[in-house]
């Protein structure tokens, strides 16, 4: 990040240059002293929460404590030492939550990253992303099943530990019931765009894991069958386990086994999943979508991450 001014900034200038405010806001959200008004990200504004940002930032500092900064002064130099270093830590990435919002960030939307991993929000020239400071400390890490299942469903704070396993690779047996995993997408593509809205998550994620269960866990058309006698233990067209999940929807007992609903209900298991990943992937998702036991990536993790990235619904149709 470079900080170079077009013009003093200072809080009692009627004459800010709105791109100096908007690199000083993403600097000092960088650096952890500024937060950004939930519904309208980095704003090329000045606002009051900037100075006393830019004051505290100052104070910690041992420089003088003018709120203000201008090219060539001890403040901008330390600012942008301070915001070129690789930060420590983790933060909860955040977008303004609109349509303008680019589909890579909305994608990290809620998500918990450290700065190690690339990109960062607010980096690029135009985008109001940022991040909320948090202490991953102070949030219990879950690794037994049960509590996982019980911290999705009563939307709990937690962290489950899911790590890469790079030895495992997709197995083609997955592949077997294409048609049925077409024709549920196509069939469902409304109720996945409208639930994926409705819970600010990227619908590609919901589709992977709607085509993954479907080529596999529909037995060949017979899992819809089964789902209409209600002799299924698992519902699709998400495929969700009954016996675990009724209570994360309204009435889901019965629920579940309405698409609509049963989406929605996959939908939120997926986002709540996301939210509880440090650097969360469609494969880690996959993972604890698969089994909520596990603790590092499988064949089905590999096999979403494929999907999510060849996007194989996209295909030309008949
Ligand atoms: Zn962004």
């Amino acid at each position: 990040m470079q900080a170079t001014l077009n013009r003093p900034v200072s809080r009692n200038s009627i004459n800010n240059d709105p791109s100096d405010i908007q690199i000083l806001k993403k600097i000092l959200n960088r650096l952890g002293y500024y937060k950004p008004l939930e519904k309208t990200g980095i704003t090329p504004y000045a606002d009051e929460a900037m100075f006393q940002a830019l004051s505290q930032f100052q104070r910690d500092y041992g420089l003088p404590v003018t709120g203000s900064t201008k090219n060539g002064d001890q403040t901008l130099s330390i600012l942008e030492r301070e915001a070129n270093k690789i930060q420590r830590g983790s933060y909860i990435w955040r977008t303004a939550g609109d349509d303008k919002v680019r589909k890579t960030h909305a994608a990290f939307d809620g998500t918990i990253r450290t700065w190690d991993n690339a990109p960062d929000p607010g980096e690029d020239m135009n985008c109001r992303c940022w991040a909320e400071k948090i202490d991953i400390r102070k949030i219990p890490v879950v690794n037994i099943a049960k509590d996982r299942i019980a911290s999705v469903i009563d939307n709990t704070p937690a962290i489950f530990d899911i790590k890469v396993d790079h030895t495992v690779s997709v197995d083609s047996k997955f592949y077997e019931d294409i048609e049925t995993a077409k024709q549920a997408l196509e069939l469902y593509d409304l109720h996945i765009i409208t639930s994926a809205h409705k819970h600010n998550i990227d619908p590609d994620l919901i589709r992977s894991i709607m085509w993954a269960e479907n080529v596999r866990g529909s037995q060949i058309g017979l899992g819809y069958t089964l789902d209409r006698l209600k002799a299924s233990k698992t519902i699709l067209p998400m495929n969700i386990y009954k016996n675990l999940w009724y209570s994360i929807i309204p009435n889901g007992k019965k629920n579940l086994y309405n698409a609509e609903h049963n989406i929605e209900a996959g939908t939120i298991i997926i986002k709540r999943l996301q939210s509880r990943i440090v650097n969360s992937t469609p494969e880690k998702i996959g993972a604890l979508w698969n089994s909520m036991a596990f603790e590092k990536t499988n064949e089905y993790a590999i096999y979403i991450g494929h999907v999510y990235k060849e996007k194989p619904w996209k295909e030309a149709k008949p």
